[in-house]
C-alpha cells in the first residue's frame, strides 16, 4: 500500500503542493500548525529517518535546502522559523513516510515544554 503522501506526491489524492521536482515534493499541512506549515518529503516512499542511508545523502541535503527555499518564499526567512523532523513513535511521527516540517509566521515557542 503506498503512503498517503506517495499518493499526493503522484497526484493521485489531493493536496496544495508547493514545490516538486525529481527529488522532494513540498506541500501545505492539511492541519497546519502555524500560517506557514509546509511538508517536505521524499518523492521514494523512505519510512522514516532511521531508514536513511548513504545513498540517500544527495536527497536529505536537498531536502533541507528546500526547506530553505521555501522558507524564503513564505517570508519567513528573516522573521524565523522551525523545521521538524518526527521519528517513531515516541517522536510523534504519524505517517510512515520521511518527512520535514517547515513552521513558521508565528513566534513559535519554546522547542517543547520542559516536564
Ligand atoms: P507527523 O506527526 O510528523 O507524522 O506529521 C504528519 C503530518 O501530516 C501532520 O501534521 C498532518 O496534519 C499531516 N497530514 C496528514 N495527512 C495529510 C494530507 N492528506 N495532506 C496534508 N497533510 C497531511
Amino acid at each position: 500500500m503506498p503512503s498517503i503522501f506517495s499518493r499526493i506526491v503522484a497526484h493521485e489524492i489531493p493536496a496544495e503542493i508547493v514545490h516538486q521536482d525529481e527529488l522532494v515534493t513540498a506541500f501545505r499541512d492539511a492541519s497546519p500548525a502555524a500560517p506557514s506549515h509546509i511538508l517536505i518529503v521524499p518523492n521514494q516512499e523512505i519510512a522514516g529517518l532511521n531508514q536513511l542511508g548513504p545513498e540517500h545523502r544527495d536527497l536529505a541535503g536537498h531536502m533541507l535546502l528546500t526547506a530553505r527555499d521555501l522558507a524564503a518564499r513564505e517570508g519567513v526567512a528573516d522573521s524565523g522559523y522551525r523545521l521538524v523532523i518526527n521519528c517513531g513513535p515516541e517522536g510523534g511521527q504519524e505517517v510512515m513516510h520521511l518527512h520535514m516540517h517547515l513552521l513558521g509566521g508565528r513566534p513559535l515557542g519554546p522547542m517543547l515544554a520542559r516536564e
